[in-house]
């Protein structure tokens, strides 16, 4: 297997830059991850950070400042990554928002946003990258979903709508572009210890962790695993998949 090469949306904290370090370290992969916005503005130092967390001198790993919810941003990514690697075979598709409340105090700005950031952003990347893994009859897509766009959530119509809507976009991009060896699947997180999460109080927590089997909440770590399986050769064969990561929460 030669190198592979990456793009990572929201990339810098959270999940998205557990994957990042993953495919770096442990898949041997080229990876550009983008984000919205860098601490202090310094991309450079969230690089050289990524960079040594992964620590693999093999690969490079740069970093790309694009709104996911644009679509000139999302081209201009994925003609960054082209630029610098020569091409490109893997999209995961993780940045993502919440804009938790109640559907009766809910805004008609939370709704957008959150279906921009989430869903649209899904749509903007899949359709830059599709041409390059169309003509060289490769591509890997992962999106990142959630179970709640399996069973729902109170408080939460805006982004279980989003997820669940980048599910149905995931099985019908599977269908339309297997015949070019394209697999696209999505991945369902549970309840993740990032700064989403820790957004809920400690009560909140605790009545999540009560639906979780392995009693624990899971790691970026747990997620990023997964992501790799997906993009590795041992995935070949699966395609329009959700794969729930969740602690047995959701059967
Ligand atoms: P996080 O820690 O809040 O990180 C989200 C990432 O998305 C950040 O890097 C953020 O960038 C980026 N982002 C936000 N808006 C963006 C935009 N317009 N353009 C580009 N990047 C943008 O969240 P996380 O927990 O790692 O979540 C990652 C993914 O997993 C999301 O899709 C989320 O819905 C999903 N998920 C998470 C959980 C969980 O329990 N944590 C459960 C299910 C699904 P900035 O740093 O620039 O803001």
């Amino acid at each position: 297997m030669g190198k592979k090469r990456a793009i990572v949306t929201g990339g810098s904290r959270g999940i998205g830059r557990s994957i990042v370090v993953e495919l770096a370290r442990n898949f041997n992969c080229d990876v550009i991850f983008s984000d919205i916005v860098f601490p202090n503005d310094d991309i450079e130092a969230v690089e050289k950070s990524i960079s040594e967390e992964a620590g693999n001198p093999e690969v490079k790993i740069l970093a790309f400042k694009a709104d996911a919810t644009s679509f000139a941003d999302a081209e201009a990514t994925v003609k960054f990554a082209i630029e610098n690697f020569g091409g490109l075979d893997i999209l995961v598709n993780n940045a993502g928002i919440t804009k938790d409340t109640l559907l009766m105090r809910m805004t008609e700005a939370d709704f957008d946003l959150v279906m921009n950031v989430n869903l649209k952003s899904v749509f903007n990347y899949s359709k830059a990258v599709i041409k390059p893994f169309m003509v060289q009859k490769y591509g890997r897509i992962v999106n990142m979903a959630s179970v709640v766009g399996v069973i729902g959530n109170a408080g939460q119509a805006n982004y279980a709508s989003s997820k669940a809507a980048v599910i149905g976009f995931t099985k019908t991009m599977a269908k339309e572009f297997a015949s070019r060896n394209i697999t696209v699947n999505a991945i369902a997180p549970g309840f993740i210890e990032t700064a989403m999460t820790d957004k809920l109080s400690d009560a909140q927590k605790e009545a999540f962790l009560t639906a979780v089997p392995l009693n624990r909440m899971g790691t970026p770590e747990d997620i990023a695993k997964v992501t790799r399986f997906l993009v590795s050769d041992a995935a070949d064969y699966i395609t329009g998949q959700v794969i729930k990561v969740d602690g047995g929460m959701v059967m």
